[in-house]
């Protein structure tokens, strides 16, 4: 079963890569980040709630969001397999997510906190369609517009210098812990996060026959 869990932290590239292999493998990218942000811009129950935690950093609870992910991995699209990228992110929710599958393989994305503050700094992201974009790396074709649907790319709020250094600091006392949890279940592959997505993709689909 190709059920998958991207760990690493903010800006190690989860998010550019599980785009590219859930074309690949035809499952669904489920991103935690991404779901919240869209219940932000839409500006649900749930959205207005969690606004404020995300723009400074930290994380939501953990019962908000293994409710979320519990609903989301129910639908009949992720019963051949799916990606998660920015879940589990604490031992708590690693623990409720045991409980849902016992069949997970879990890619560690190994980065320099530099080239993460690098990365992060330079992210645009597209309003319309959440498309990512680096104005350094990966440049849109006209400056500000979203190559794969005209809308209109922006900065993360989280992604400013003061929140990119709260989220780091929260990924090493709160997620970093989940390396040795899998670890210890046998259920992790290392993977170099510094190299360009396309390469990376080919590693990945070396190591995890379809
Ligand atoms: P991301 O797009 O993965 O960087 O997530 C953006 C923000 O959404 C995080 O900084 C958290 O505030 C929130 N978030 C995403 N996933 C989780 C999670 N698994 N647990 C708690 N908060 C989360």
């Amino acid at each position: 079963m190709n059920n998958f869990i991207f760990l690493g932290p903010p800006g190690a590239g989860k998010g550019s890569l599980a785009v590219k292999v859930a074309e690949d493998y035809k499952i669904p990218h489920i991103s935690t980040g991404d779901i919240f942000r869209a219940n932000i811009k839409n500006q649900t129950p749930l959205g207005v709630k969690v606004k404020a935690i995300i723009d400074s950093g930290s994380l939501v609870s953990d019962d908000l969001t293994c409710e979320l992910v519990k609903d989301r991995l129910s639908q009949p699209d992720c019963k051949n397999g799916y990606i998660l990228d920015g879940f589990p992110r604490t031992i708590p929710q690693a623990e409720m997510f045991t409980k849902i599958c016992d069949d997970v393989k879990v890619v560690n994305f190994e980065i320099k906190d530099e080239i993460v503050i690098r990365r992060l700094s330079t992210r645009r992201v597209c309003k319309a369609c959440g498309a990512n974009f680096n104005v350094l790396t990966l440049p849109p074709k006209v400056e500000g517009v979203c190559d794969k649907c005209g809308g209109e790319l922006y900065q993360r709020d989280d992604d400013k210098q003061e929140s990119i250094l709260h989220r780091m600091d929260v990924y090493r006392e709160q997620t970093e812990p989940l390396i040795k949890f899998y670890r210890d279940k046998g259920a992790i592959t290392d993977l170099d996060a510094s190299i360009e997505t396309d390469v990376l993709l080919g590693k990945f689909k070396e190591i995890f026959k379809k």
